[in-house]
């Protein structure tokens, strides 16, 4: 017993060091959704992008949505290489809130970025948001999403599959860690929804705010968009060159 604590107090006095270097390193953006986006548009300081994934048993990520994230990446940003992993855990919850979020992106993570890869975290959960159930999705953090599997599923109708919503929904959180839209930066285009700060006012739009709500049926007319509009390209392209 004595000597556990000995040992534990020890560990204690010499770490402080350490953390404090590795937080300033994870800190930078990451806690902030949209700080991120310079890391991520440009290729001067990661030219890869790996997308961790990690989802509760059943709930996996549509592989159609995936090569869709994956070809928007290539698309928006300057990065050369995409990369995926994908794992699964179990749960026994059925409802989330952004603590409990929080929580199981620290157990499940492994990767974080380093050299010349940058890394997005992607969760897939079954299950609902507690804080707001009409919710497919939600970026909360410089470097990490969810996905609510089972809510898109739900928020399928006759003429949308679930696979067409989830291409949309994750293309669309992709676009909040780009700060999309006026998240950390002003557009020079009047396209920010006042109704819906950091969403488009163009329903034709990925970053619609209605494409990660439940209610996604009853506001978009046929397939729901799954790309970046005019005015989402021209803030990404002032981004990558500096002007914003
Ligand atoms: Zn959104």
């Amino acid at each position: 017993m004595q000597k556990l604590l000995v040992i534990t107090i020890m560990l204690v006095l010499a770490t402080p060091g350490c953390l404090d270097s590795l937080k300033d390193d994870l800190v930078s953006c990451d806690n902030i959704t949209g700080q991120c986006r310079y890391e991520i548009l440009r290729a001067n300081e990661y030219s890869t992008i790996h997308l961790e994934i990690n989802y509760v048993t059943g709930n996996s990520p549509d592989s159609d949505a995936l090569n869709l994230l994956k070809q928007r990446i290539k698309e928006v940003t300057d990065k050369s290489t995409v990369t995926v992993s994908q794992n699964s855990f179990g749960s026994t919850q059925n409802s989330y809130t952004l603590e409990e979020i929080l929580e199981i992106e620290n157990e499940e993570r492994s990767r974080f970025k380093s050299g010349n890869t940058f890394v997005i975290h992607i969760l897939y959960l079954n299950g609902e948001y507690k804080d707001n159930d009409q919710t497919l999705g939600l970026a909360y953090s410089g470097t990490s999403f969810v996905m609510f599997k089972e809510k898109i599923e739900d928020a399928a109708f006759l003429l949308i599959s679930a696979k067409d919503i989830e291409k949309s929904v994750i293309v669309h959180e992709f676009g909040h860690l780009l700060g999309l839209v006026n998240n950390g930066y002003q557009s020079p285009h009047d396209h920010e929804d006042p109704q819906h700060p950091h969403h488009s006012n163009n329903e034709e739009s990925v970053m619609y705010w209605a494409i990660e709500s439940q209610d996604i049926a009853n506001q978009i007319d046929g397939e729901p968009p799954n790309n970046f509009d005019s005015y989402d390209l021209d803030d990404l392209n002032l981004m990558k060159q500096g002007k914003l």
